[in-house]
């Protein structure tokens, strides 16, 4: 496996295959990565680096992924703290007491789509198999944050919600942010009918002809990744702060999980990110 893309790195440490943002990788003080399918231990729908729990893989398989994700991309398994996604907007701001939800600690909320922090040493991790990962770094304030948005949760705005919440919680000024859109379902692959069509139109403060495509016969095409580029630039983030990805899970299936191309029986894959040092 070899990908080659200004956006995204992709690195290799020992089995495990990885992917990361030059834009974010400049900073310092900040650690994040994407995961593949490469390098976990888990078999058959699951093989082999599925970061999933609950969808029927075995625990000890995805604790031991885990393990072997963070100790290649760099992260301490200890300080890990998970989302509980349900396609919500909800954004949980976490600290050092929230350490293993999630991951060695039950979970203790049931809808959390979005995480932020501005604590060293607490590491987000957000879910993927096709829904579009959100990456946020405020350099001036030393914040991050990760967000889960699928269809539902790119059209209830939560990147824009994530603006606000660094805003009120850090704040962070929108001008400051770095974003970043990691790899999801392209616009090659998300065919739509007409009830998602008609929750992308009403977006109409963005123009939603940049996000959408009608292929006739009632059938659409949705850019997940221009429709959030458009809400964060609305939300007040510079256009060339924001870096998309432009990586496919679906056209990738054999090296990054998709929900569609699977029929649903996949593993699943992480985002993570973590501050390295905390105020200057
Ligand atoms: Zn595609």
């Amino acid at each position: 496996m070899n990908y080659d893309s200004k956006n995204m790195k992709f690195y290799e440490r020992g089995d495990v295959a990885y992917l990361t943002f030059p834009a974010f990788e400049k900073y310092g003080f900040v650690r994040h990565a994407f995961s593949t399918r490469i390098g976990g231990v888990s078999e058959n729908a699951f093989a082999s680096m599925n970061l999933n729990f609950g969808r029927g893989d075995r625990d000890e398989n995805v604790t031991e992924n885990f393990h072997r994700f963070c100790s290649a991309a760099g992260f301490d398994y200890s300080t890990l703290v998970a989302s509980s996604q349900d396609h919500g907007t909800f954004i949980r701001r976490v600290g050092a007491e929230n350490r293993g939800t999630g991951i060695w600690k039950p979970k203790d909320i049931k809808s959390v789509d979005g995480l932020v922090t501005d604590e060293p040493d607490v590491t987000l991790v957000t879910y993927y198999a096709d829904c579009v990962p959100l990456f946020f770094l405020d350099p001036v304030k030393r914040a991050i944050g990760l967000a889960h948005a699928g269809w539902r949760g790119t059209v209830a705005g939560i990147g824009a919600k994530m603006v606000k919440t660094m805003e009120r919680e850090f704040g962070s000024r929108p001008e400051d942010l770095v974003a970043a859109v990691g790899p999801s379902i392209g616009p090659c692959c998300f065919e739509v009918d007409a009830p998602v069509y008609e929750e992308f139109s009403k977006l109409t403060q963005l123009n939603p002809r940049k996000f959408i495509v009608q292929n006739g016969g009632g059938k659409y095409h949705i850019d997940l990744w221009e429709a959030n580029r458009c809400i964060l630039i609305h939300a007040g983030i510079q256009r060339e702060q924001i870096t998309i990805a432009g990586l496919c899970t679906q056209c990738n299936a054999q090296w990054l999980w998709s929900h569609r191309a699977s029929g649903g029986k996949r593993g699943g894959l992480a985002a993570m990110m973590c501050l390295t040092e905390g105020k200057a």
